[in-house]
């Protein structure tokens, strides 16, 4: 697509480096300390990587075209640009462009996919491997704020607020007293204050093409393609940091757990797949919501994600090589009943679900809460197997990669990891549901009378009432459950199990 501009001088006469998908920016890294001038950059779009899973549409337009617009970007600036399109996978295509081109550089891969690919690149010398500059924290304040074994992100958080004074008084304490205003951030919404609306692109050629691409090459991938919700280029990347600062983040705090059928991003940000691809540079969001005039719970709530749980969650990956060698006393439990076609997009008559799912399919997106608290917690107490569920968020949510979707799946919102970095099971039953949101108007089922979800709730706690015991968190619903009869007991399983036979059966829409 695009070759070496100047071609005055030898390719080996600049510093070329390998710019992966997810490292789309020239204000990190050897990109951002070399003059464009001496740069050259490796661009590869592997149909190999695209191939891997059947990602959503939208993920691979998404990629696909900020990737472009970057190398356009790149050579705008004066850097040369290397783009190839191969049918391999990225080991194959640096090893042949070295011959050419000589020594690669790179900054660490985030995917440990993409490092485990690389990895005898760099143990050969054809790429040379760098920190990766692109994340708040390192390795080792992770392992300073942990003694040992369960993890702790409020540890984390902590520790990572006080070493970086952010959101600190010059005294040492939090600012606001608190190191979190969680407490105050669960608000259900009723309509007021009217959210913004997510942002709208006009799809220029280059993106047109890659729809066209995506349309025809992968039209048996799922998901809906909608090229106008797409932010594609940096200036699109600001635009989205920008409204989201002014328009979201003021009211992010308070209805940070609220959900609704009629607005399904609230005043969440919508910047996660941005921020995956270093679109939007990690260090900058935290800078400015920092200083922007922001109230301090949406504030702090704000921080919590990006400086917290996003860096929290990145370390547990790398720290057991993506759950492949865990602390001692740890266990991944994969296996469990299969995925129902309720998330493939059937319904299943439960509207809180099937609304999530359509989303989800519509958009590559849904908030967090419809995440842990809708779909997590209908798969949990389906005992559906966290590997699939993981699998399955992996395809369909376009910010997905392994160092963050599979900690959040397998660690937060199943029992995959019991306990190794999360205080308590994420399960709810309907009443949860009916508090946070609008969901249960919606629904053919009366959420106090005849919903399957709260007796799901409590045959699941009775199935897993041995693991709970002992956990301060789960004392009151255990109480609970003890009250519960064992005619209720026996009809609380016979639900989960219907449901579950009913779901795996579901018509196809
Ligand atoms: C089951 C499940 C699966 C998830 N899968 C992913 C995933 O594949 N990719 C992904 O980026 N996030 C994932 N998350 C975390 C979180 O739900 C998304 O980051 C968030 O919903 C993205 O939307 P937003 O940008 O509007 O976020 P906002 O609510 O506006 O939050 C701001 C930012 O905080 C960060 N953040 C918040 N929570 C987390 C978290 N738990 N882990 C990492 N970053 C966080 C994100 O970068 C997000 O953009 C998952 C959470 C759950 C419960
Ligand atoms: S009634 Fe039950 S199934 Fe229906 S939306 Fe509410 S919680 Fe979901």
């Amino acid at each position: 697509m695009l070759r070496a501009r100047d071609r005055s001088r030898g390719p080996r006469d600049r510093r070329w480096i390998f710019v992966p998908y997810d490292q789309l920016n020239h204000r990190f890294g050897p990109l951002a300390s070399t003059p464009p001038g001496e740069t050259g950059i490796v661009m590869i779009e592997s149909r190999a990587k695209a191939d891997r899973r059947p990602y959503h549409k939208q993920k691979l337009a998404l990629v696909l075209a900020n990737q472009r617009q970057f190398a356009l970007e790149q050579a705008d600036r004066g850097v040369a640009v290397r783009y190839v399109m191969a049918e391999d996978d990225y080991a194959t295509v640096l090893r042949e462009l070295s011959r050419e081109l000589g020594r690669i550089t790179m900054m660490r891969a985030a995917e440990r996919e993409l490092r485990a690919e690389l990895r005898p690149c760099i143990a050969d010398g054809i790429v040379e491997e760098l920190p990766h500059a692109g994340w708040l924290t390192d390795r080792d304040i992770f392992r300073r704020s942990q003694r040992s074994a369960p993890w702790r992100m409020q540890r984390f958080y902590e520790t990572v607020r006080r070493e970086s004074g952010i959101l600190m008084e010059p005294n040492g304490r939090p600012v606001g007293g608190r190191f979190s205003f969680d407490t105050e951030n669960r608000r259900r919404w009723r309509g007021e204050p009217r959210p913004p609306q997510p942002l709208r692109f006009v799809p220029d050629p280059i993106l047109t093409e890659v729809g066209e691409l995506v349309a025809r090459d992968f039209a048996s991938h799922p998901g809906q393609l909608d090229l106008t919700s797409l932010p594609t280029t940096a200036a699109d990347a600001a635009r989205v940091w920008s409204h989201a600062l002014l328009e979201c983040l003021p009211w992010f705090g308070p209805f940070e757990d609220a959900m609704s059928v009629s607005e399904t991003t609230l005043f969440h940000t919508r910047i996660s797949p941005l921020l995956n691809l270093h679109r939007l540079l990690p260090r900058d969001v935290v800078d400015d919501a920092v200083a922007a005039h922001l109230p301090l719970a949406s504030k702090e709530g704000f921080v919590r994600q990006v400086l917290g749980w996003r860096e929290f969650m990145r370390h547990v990956h790398e720290e057991t090589d993506g759950f492949r060698s865990l602390p001692k006393g740890s266990q991944l439990h994969e296996h469990g009943e299969p995925l129902p076609a309720a998330f493939w997009g059937r319904p299943s008559g439960l509207a809180c679900l099937d609304h999530v799912v359509d989303q989800v399919w519509r958009e590559g997106y849904s908030h967090h809460i419809t995440r842990l608290m809708i779909l997590g917690n209908l798969a949990t107490l389906l005992e559906v197997s966290p590997r699939e569920l993981s699998d399955w968020f992996w395809v369909a949510y376009t910010d997905a990669f392994d160092w963050v979707v599979e900690p959040n799946v397998l660690g937060m919102a199943s029992l995959g990891l019991p306990g190794l970095f999360t205080t308590k099971p994420y399960v709810s039953g309907a009443a949860y549901i009916d508090r946070m949101s609008d969901f249960c108007g919606r629904c053919r089922f009366d959420q106090k009378r005849d919903c399957p979800i709260t007796p799901m709730y409590w045959a699941w706690l009775a199935r897993h009432r041995e693991e709970l015991i002992g956990n301060p968190r789960m004392a009151l619903p255990l109480r609970s459950l003890a009250r519960r009869t064992d005619a209720q007991q026996a009809a609380d399983q016979r639900v989960w199990r219907e449901t579950l036979a009913r779901m795996a059966g579901a018509e196809p829409r």
